[in-house]
């Protein structure tokens, strides 16, 4: 028996998943030694974070460096009234670790920028985007791209919302954030939620997209979403899907050629559009 072993405890929590053929007992000892970066435990966040947790990812961070608003309430479901004005990640911390004792979550409670990024990132395998600001992604990006992690992006607004992967640091045809946006967009062309609005049910459907990406980047199975985008219309209830090409002279995916130092686990193959 393994270090890593899984407990009769564990076979009884995971049995419904790992009856899956393309996940199996060897997945499930795959997710117990991944690590997992959430940033953002509000809309996104809380779909993403409650299904690694059920799912069985190891250790799990999450980081986030707000509190609990009764506003909040509609749409980050993994947090409760009885959780108003406490930090969003001890909330959410705790969400998880009744949910699953099986899991180590680490709670880091600070707004992710670019003096820590890098040194959070490095303690993670994958990371999820689930953040809501265009700052934040960027630097998340950029800590991601040059550590070599996967980055699994998500973003919702109003009734529609989007995923994607960014993994640029595999180099080929993987475009990077930069590859998506050239220049950083002002606030007034990305509004926050708190103006535009945002339908709770939307964040779900987008999250958990992202959930199994995440699972997918980490057992090695099914086809990525690195340069395709994944778009959901809520009130047409409908899905379409964009590919993202590697831009041509981008500086970033430049420096993505050559040998890189370091990558994730899992490497599963890329698909195009
Ligand atoms: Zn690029």
């Amino acid at each position: 028996m393994t270090e890593n072993a899984l407990t009769a405890e564990e076979y009884a929590y995971y049995q419904r998943q790992m009856v899956l053929p393309e996940w199996g007992e060897a997945g499930q000892l795959r997710l117990k030694a991944a690590r997992v970066l959430v940033v953002g435990a509000g809309g996104l966040g809380a779909p993403v974070l409650q299904y690694l947790g059920a799912a069985g990812v190891g250790r799990i961070g999450v980081a986030d460096g707000d509190f609990v608003e009764v506003s909040n309430l509609h749409r980050q479901v993994i947090h409760t009234m009885e959780d108003l004005d406490t930090p969003k990640t001890t909330s959410a911390a705790a969400r998880l670790r009744r949910g699953n004792p099986h899991v180590a979550v680490v709670e880091h409670m600070f707004p992710v920028t670019a003096a820590n990024a890098a040194d959070l990132v490095a303690g993670y395998d994958v990371v999820a985007d689930c953040t809501d600001n265009f700052a934040t992604r960027d630097v998340l990006h950029e800590a991601c791209f040059a550590l070599g992690r996967t980055l699994v992006s998500g973003a919702a607004q109003m009734t529609e919302g989007t995923v994607t992967t960014f993994a640029a640091f595999r180099g080929g045809a993987n475009p990077c954030f930069r590859c998506l946006y050239p220049t950083p967009l002002p606030p007034e062309v990305t509004p926050s939620c708190s103006m535009v609005g945002v339908a709770g049910p939307v964040l779900t459907v987008i999250g958990g997209l992202q959930a199994m990406e995440v699972v997918k980047e980490i057992l090695g199975i099914g086809g990525g979403l690195s340069g395709r985008i994944v778009m959901y219309d809520g009130l047409s209830a409908g899905f379409s899907e964009v590919p993202l090409a590697r831009r041509a002279g981008c500086p970033c995916c430049a420096k993505a050629e050559g040998p890189h130092r370091e990558k994730t686990k899992a490497q599963p193959p890329v698909t195009g559009g």
